[in-house]
């Protein structure tokens, strides 16, 4: 099976051919299509699965297909920490780098300043940390009424580090009509709770 053949645009296989990738992983081989279909997605994957790729790339695939080509935040990822902001962004920057569509990364510790700046010019796709992008749509800065995709990613560790209600307010703030994908190493009850609010008949795919 190959990158193509999932369904993937062309500019999109042309950057994973050079960064060397040969064939999807297993994590990336089950959710693609699912992603590709519409359809809202439960996934258990672990770090080092391929799972960041597994929703950038159906993102991406699915935002340069889009209608509106409008800067505006179109996908939302969320993510636990900083680190794994900046890793999500790269992974954008790397399989983007034919595609027209731009990003920001929003997380904080660090100064406002230039995260405002690019949410001013306008971006398809926001990559975010609870808190700071919390206090940017508070200022009114940071505008997720057309946000179309929604991702949780690493589900169960933002659960640990007391992100619940954070992420409850910012789910407040996106349309209801949305496609939302929810990746978490482990399944607590908790993290059934969050699947029943936040997703509409989710596929489950594990690897
Ligand atoms: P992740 O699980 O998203 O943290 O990815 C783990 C590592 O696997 C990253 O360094 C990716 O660049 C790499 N990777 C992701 N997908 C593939 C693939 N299909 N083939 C080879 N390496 C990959």
């Amino acid at each position: 099976m190959t990158f193509a053949n999932l369904g993937l645009s062309a500019p999109i296989v042309k950057a994973l051919e050079q960064k060397g990738y040969k064939e999807p992983t297993p994590i990336q081989l089950k959710a693609i299509p699912v992603v590709l279909k519409g359809r809202d997605v439960l996934a258990a994957a672990q770090t080092g699965t391929g799972k960041t790729a597994a929703f950038t790339l159906p993102i991406m695939h699915a935002l340069s297909k889009s209608s509106s080509s409008k800067r505006q935040i179109k996908a939302l990822i969320i993510t636990p920490t900083r680190e794994l902001a900046a890793q999500i962004q790269d992974n954008l920057n790397l399989y983007g780098k034919y595609l027209s569509l731009k990003n920001t990364v929003l997380f904080g510790g660090v100064s406002a300043g230039p995260q405002i700046q690019d949410l001013k010019y306008g971006v398809d796709i926001v990559v975010a940390t609870p808190g700071r992008l919390l206090d940017l749509c508070d200022q009114g800065l940071c505008n997720l009424e057309a946000v179309e995709m929604l991702v949780l990613d690493e589900a169960d560790r933002m659960l640990d580090m007391g992100f619940i209600s954070d992420i409850r307010k910012i789910v407040k703030l996106l349309p209801k009509k949305r496609q939302n994908l929810l990746f978490s190493a482990t399944f607590s009850k908790e993290i059934r709770v969050l699947t029943k609010e936040f997703l509409n008949d989710p596929v489950s795919v594990e690897v």
